[in-house]
């Protein structure tokens, strides 16, 4: 079990398919199967339209930064490098959400992690996220 006291991390990944490639969370589920894995890895997945799926529920350890799968909670843009407004906007909504849950976990992207030569998600997802959070404290 994953508990969320011990959340620190909330990693944004993409999957690394090509941009107008439409996955779903069902055939990431399928592949991570195939890797001998216990089904999808992430928590969340978010598709090209925005589309929110879910993945593994909150309460189970994912599969998705090697060495931190027991702190932290994992999303999935679907894509490589170009992802879409409407995207970005669920992203924002998935990460909002957790936040309210985990208040004290930090947003990251997979690349942050140092043990790993991976780019994913391919933009600085806590530079994103810190960019948003003041945008919305200027509004309110
Ligand atoms: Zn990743």
């Amino acid at each position: 079990m994953l508990e969320a006291a011990n959340i620190e991390y909330l990693v944004v990944h993409c999957s690394d398919s090509a941009d107008d490639e439409d996955v779903s969370a069902r055939d990431i589920h399928a592949m991570h199967l195939g890797f001998g894995w216990h089904g999808i890895g992430y928590h969340r997945v978010i598709k090209r339209d925005g589309t929110i799926e879910h993945g593994r529920p909150d309460c189970w350890i994912g599969a998705h930064v090697y060495g931190f799968n027991d702190k932290s909670l994992g999303v999935c843009l679907i894509g490589r490098s170009e992802f879409t407004d409407a995207q970005m906007r669920s992203l924002e909504t998935v990460l909002s959400q957790w936040h309210q849950t985990y208040p004290k976990a930090v947003v990251c992207g997979h690349c942050d992690f140092s043990y790993t030569e991976k780019t994913c998600p391919n933009f600085d997802a806590g530079a994103w996220w810190a960019k948003t959070q003041s945008a919305q404290s200027t509004l309110s």
